[in-house]
């Protein structure tokens, strides 16, 4: 696995992977202004409560103070994915750039989160991709923000194929208790910190990794960093 993603890393020949021209990152200027991002007024940290179409698709997480590059389609939906299952991890840069700028705007006059907890998968996925797209981009911003990743504080315990042969019950319970904290200590002595995804779709993730926070340390401030966010159906 480790000889087949240094292969691909190694795949980079000096053009843009979207559209092919001849230069030295992995994505052009020209292909990241095509990137639909976010402006005002979704580029404010309550975007997901003060905006209507996003409070009513994800009531899970509108109180939080949440952060998104833009909406899950176009350019960035296919930056993600090439990053993600196509391993370009160059990619992982470009994204790291576009998220950084996001939040030094949106933190401008705000105190920053004390840690990052990049979104986890299951041992045994890490394993097979090589890689965890999320801790990537977590340590981009990390030296960027002097904000340290813990990526051991909360784990996945439970891959897809758990759930086979449960009742639903079973499988509500599995689901619910999808994520377990690892390092109670060390969360016990944070007030503040984001958890960082690639994309969120339902906020069911998020909200899980909520509640396991909370419920080990009640008072936290926890704020959501996405590269994206699924745009609700019109
Ligand atoms: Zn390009």
């Amino acid at each position: 696995m480790l000889t087949k993603i240094i292969t691909r890393m190694r795949e980079h020949t000096n053009h843009c992977y979207l559209c092919q021209q001849p230069g030295s990152d992995a994505v052009c200027q020209v292909c990241r202004q095509t990137i639909a991002a976010f402006g005002s007024p979704e580029e404010d940290l309550d975007f997901l409560n003060v905006q209507p179409r996003f409070s009513r698709y994800l009531p899970k997480l509108s109180h939080l103070d949440t952060l998104c590059i833009g909406p899950h389609h176009g350019v960035l939906q296919r930056l993600i994915s090439l990053l993600k299952y196509q391993y370009k991890m160059e990619i992982a840069n470009c994204l790291s750039q576009l998220l950084l700028t996001r939040i030094q705007r949106c933190y401008a006059n705000l105190p920053l989160p004390e840690a990052l907890i990049p979104v986890p998968l299951h041992p045994l996925k890490r394993g097979r991709r090589g890689f965890n797209q999320t801790e990537l981009i977590a340590q981009h911003l990390s030296s960027s923000l002097s904000v340290p990743v813990l990526t051991r504080l909360i784990q996945k315990r439970f891959v897809g194929k758990a759930q086979a042969g449960l009742d639903g019950r079973q499988r509500r319970l599995v689901s619910t208790r999808q994520y377990r904290v690892v390092q109670a200590q060390t969360l016990r002595q944070l007030n503040h910190v984001a958890i960082l995804d690639d994309v969120i779709t339902t906020g069911t993730t998020m909200r899980r990794l909520c509640d396991r926070l909370t419920e080990v340390n009640p008072g936290i401030k926890i704020d959501l960093w996405s590269l994206s966010v699924s745009l609700p159906h019109q």
